[in-house]
């Protein structure tokens, strides 16, 4: 299959074909013929599995098929949890995009609104917002969402462990019921299965979990470790393994600068990137890590959503997640594109129950490293004791963390087979035929058959 079965209009076709793309990945092959008839959606699926373009491509599709005179409104918002997410959205837009007359702008915390509000003013057609911001500008009255009609929210499990939930339920209250909604989240606990029962029209449901091959191609081990070693056992293996690029995960904003700062005391360069480090600092470090002039980066898991870098060799949790599932997320941050890659877990004496989780989700024990100098019995003999109960700060949102993710789906499916799709549709398709935005033209064209322009 290639991009141009999928029927989507000309400039975009050029545009992949620039940018790359060839064939379209499962979660594309599933979801734009869907989201082309106009049906809603609610996507099981995680960042790397390429939904970025799965849920792009057909509204730039749809907007360009039907231009709109000036002034340019704001007819698609896609919402996200974090900044680098947004940004890395709005970069792929950017690229599907460059042969259309569409403007599309990124909006996030953090940074001065000023910049944000001048965009807002020249007109937008895309918005991709993180809710907190796009809160604030709409109460001080720039941001108008009554032409809205694509509605995206991405990660939406994330943005609800963030806190979100409120600032969502808001934002939704502002757009027009006459939409396509599309929820993408790499878990649906039952929260999102009750936001996405409000917030979707019949929707046409996606999973797609990644190739199977990319965890069973991570070399994933175990050390047992106290945790006043952690730091030094970090050192170890960075000067032992030597390796180019090596993203290091803690459970918190404070453990992270810590470990920055052992290292740079152990001579290794290394830079942390969470909630309370500005924009620019997190772009600089993301920036240099890409670039490779930065050998380790040390993240907490909110800062490290969606960050797509390829070629990261080994993943090291100084910490165990709570959540299980964000252990496989986590390690598939190496071993990406196929590429093989190693993963590291430290597990201290309060972690055996974190440990015990992952492993039951995984399937598997992992193989336990002993040969190292920090090696613990005392810690591999409390492995089944109770992890403590204090969570993790996790910033913005904090007031209302929820665990739901047991109750979710696990990222990647235990499959024997290698990528798996599934495919249905909601029971009772209504009259539109599950179609809530079928005459959202204005014209009442029925998209299946409408013919392709090439002038935009
Ligand atoms: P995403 O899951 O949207 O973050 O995408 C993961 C990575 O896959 C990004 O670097 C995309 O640019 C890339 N990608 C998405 N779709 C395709 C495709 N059809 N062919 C090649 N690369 C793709």
């Amino acid at each position: 299959m290639d991009f141009a079965s999928l029927n989507l209009c000309q400039p975009l076709l050029d545009a992949l074909d620039k940018i790359g793309y060839v064939t379209p990945t499962p979660i594309q092959a599933e979801a734009i013929p869907s989201l082309i008839e106009g049906h809603d959606m609610l996507g099981c699926a995680q960042t790397g599995t390429g939904k970025t373009a799965a849920f792009s491509l057909p509204i730039l599709d749809a907007m360009a098929n039907d231009p709109w005179s000036s002034p340019r409104r704001i007819r698609t918002l896609m919402l996200c949890p974090t900044r680098e997410l947004a940004a890395q959205i709005h970069d792929n837009i950017q690229q599907y995009a460059q042969h259309l007359d569409i403007h599309s702008m990124v909006m996030f915390g953090g940074v001065s609104q000023k910049p944000q509000v001048k965009i807002l003013r020249r007109g937008v057609d895309i918005l991709v917002a993180t809710p907190g911001r796009l809160l604030d500008l709409i109460s001080q009255g720039h941001v108008d969402l009554s032409h809205v009609q694509f509605l995206v929210l991405d990660e939406a499990d994330r943005m609800l462990d963030m806190g979100f939930i409120r600032d969502i339920r808001k934002i939704l209250a502002q757009i027009p019921e006459n939409r396509q909604s599309l929820l993408f989240s790499a878990t649906m606990p039952h929260s999102i299965v009750e936001l996405s029962r409000d917030m979707l029209h019949n929707p046409v449901s996606v999973s797609i979990t990644p190739e199977s091959t990319t965890v069973e191609a991570i070399k994933q081990s175990l050390m047992f470790v106290m945790k006043s070693d952690k730091r030094g056992l970090l050192t170890h293996i960075i000067k032992e393994e030597n390796p180019e690029k090596v993203l290091v995960f803690s459970r918190t904003k404070h453990g992270c600068n810590r470990i920055v700062k052992q290292l740079g005391q152990d001579g290794i360069k290394a830079l942390a990137i969470h909630g309370n480090k500005s924009q620019g600092a997190r772009e600089k470090a993301l920036a240099q890590f890409r670039k490779g002039t930065l050998k380790v980066l040390v993240a907490t898991d909110v800062a490290s959503r969606g960050i797509d870098i390829s070629d990261i060799n080994h993943v090291i949790n100084l910490d165990l997640p709570n959540e299980p599932e964000v252990y496989v997320h986590r390690i598939g941050r190496t071993g990406r594109a196929g590429q093989g890659g190693i993963a590291i877990a430290f597990c201290d004496e309060n972690e055996g129950e974190y440990l015990r989780r992952i492993e039951k989700i995984i399937r598997q024990g992992i193989h336990v490293d002993t040969d190292h100098p920090f090696h613990s019995e005392k810690a591999k003999s409390r492995k089944g004791n109770k992890a403590p109960k204090k969570q993790q700060n996790q910033g913005r949102g904090q007031r209302q963390v929820r665990n739901d993710n047991s109750k979710g789906q696990p990222f990647f499916g235990h499959s024997k087979g290698k990528s798996k799709g599934n495919h249905s549709r909601g029971n009772s398709k209504g009259k539109s035929g599950g179609k809530r935005n079928s005459g959202r033209s204005g014209n009442n064209r029925n998209r299946r058959q409408r013919k392709r322009r090439t002038r935009y």
